[in-house]
């Protein structure tokens, strides 16, 4: 029998090589050795992860670097656990520092959107980037489906991280030379966590060619990661305790599962912003687990994360039901009805994704493995 863990030649041969368009990057070029120097605004989703901000500083520094002023905004904060990022103090984020931030967003004549394929991820900002009609807009982002109003267009939903799509933008244009340890830090760090430290889906070895790029460049690999996964508190740790003995529920032989988070809870193990950060990965540790879902209150609407394994579409499953979207294997949405009639809408959800045939494996075809 041939070892389940060997992959099929022709993957290797024919794995993905993420063609830029070359129109859209003479665009950027152009932009970019424009004499006229510009003021950017570059933009990231609400709830700002590792790939949100480890793309925008390095897209931040590309800019600087050309002679042009850029900035970075997120609609609120992000987790305390990248609070060591190289760069973070660039961020402003919107929520606690409004004035200053509409001001970067009015005085600038190109606006970046990256890890965000729509202008409705940015929530509270969106109206301000929205009236920006006269500003180039340029979009960097890997999720599928993207708005349409963008003058440059940069969207490769088959590559793993945003960061990795910056790497390729900025390779292409600069070479190799451009990476320096800070921004090295910066597309590493997006990688690693949007990629679940290069365990998720589509990597590529072009993939670890950038890495092996950025690695050359000094970055201490086992420090960015001890700096991004093992800097939680205490509370964090026995928070994750809890919700997994007590909260996890499973159905469907054990194939779904999803937790509730209420504030009380949260308040009990002195949560903070970022604490919940993985929960929703760690039911898909159980062999034949699909799918499965975190649901966590906050004063405006329940947030809920989504993850899947294989061919089960949770960016389908939250949009259809969830006013979310994502990625095929990670999607988010929000609710706005309490907590156990969000449980319920998500249990019958569940029961007709089942009917449609949302978690049938489909069968093998002849050239994998057998
Ligand atoms: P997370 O569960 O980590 O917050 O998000 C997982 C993925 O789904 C990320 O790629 C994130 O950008 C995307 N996502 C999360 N929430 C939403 C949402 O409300 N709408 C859309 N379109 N995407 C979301
Ligand atoms: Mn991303």
């Amino acid at each position: 029998m041939r070892n389940r863990f060997c992959v099929p030649h022709f993957f290797i041969i024919f794995a993905v090589i993420m063609n830029l368009s070359e129109e859209n990057i003479s665009l950027l070029r152009r932009l970019l050795e424009d004499e006229r120097k510009h003021n950017v605004v570059i933009v990231s989703h609400t709830n700002p992860d590792g790939d949100a901000l480890g793309s925008s500083l390095a897209l931040r520094a590309m800019f600087v670097r050309c002679g042009h002023t850029a900035r970075c905004i997120v609609p609120n904060k992000y987790p305390y656990f990248l609070d060591e990022l190289c760069g973070i103090g660039e961020i402003i984020t919107f929520k606690t520092r409004e004035e200053e931030a509409l001001k970067v967003v009015a005085e600038a004549d190109v606006v970046v959107c990256a890890d965000i394929n729509t202008l409705s991820r940015l929530e509270q900002l969106s109206s301000a980037i929205r009236e920006k009609e006269s500003a180039t807009r340029i979009l960097v982002d890997h999720h599928p489906s993207p708005d349409n109003d963008f003058d440059i267009v940069f969207s490769h939903p088959e590559s793993s991280s945003t960061a990795f799509l910056v790497y390729k933008i900025i390779e292409t244009i600069f070479g190799t030379s451009f990476f320096d340890r800070e921004v090295a830090e910066q597309l590493y760090v997006g990688m690693m966590t949007d990629t679940g430290n290069f365990s998720f889906s589509a990597l590529t070895p072009e993939l670890y060619r950038a890495v092996a790029v950025l690695a050359e460049t000094g970055i201490d690999i086992p420090a960015i990661y001890n700096k991004v996964y093992n800097s939680f508190t205490e509370g964090r740790a026995r928070l994750f305790g809890y919700v997994i003995n007590r909260k996890m529920r499973s159905l469907r032989k054990g194939t779904v599962a999803y937790m509730t988070l209420t504030e009380e809870e949260m308040r009990r193990f002195w949560f903070r912003q970022g604490d919940s950060e993985g929960f929703v990965n760690y039911p898909l540790t159980i062999k034949k687990m699909k799918m499965s879902a975190i649901f966590i209150e906050s004063t405006d609407y329940i947030r809920i994360s989504f993850r899947s394994r294989g061919d089960v579409d949770v960016d389908t499953f939250a949009r259809r039901y969830f006013n979310g979207g994502g990625h095929r294997n990670a999607a988010g949405g929000k609710s706005f009805i309490p907590m156990a009639e969000t449980v319920s809408r998500f249990l019958q959800a569940v029961e007709e994704f089942a009917q449609e045939g949302g978690f049938r494996t489909p069968r093998l075809k002849s050239n994998e493995n057998s």
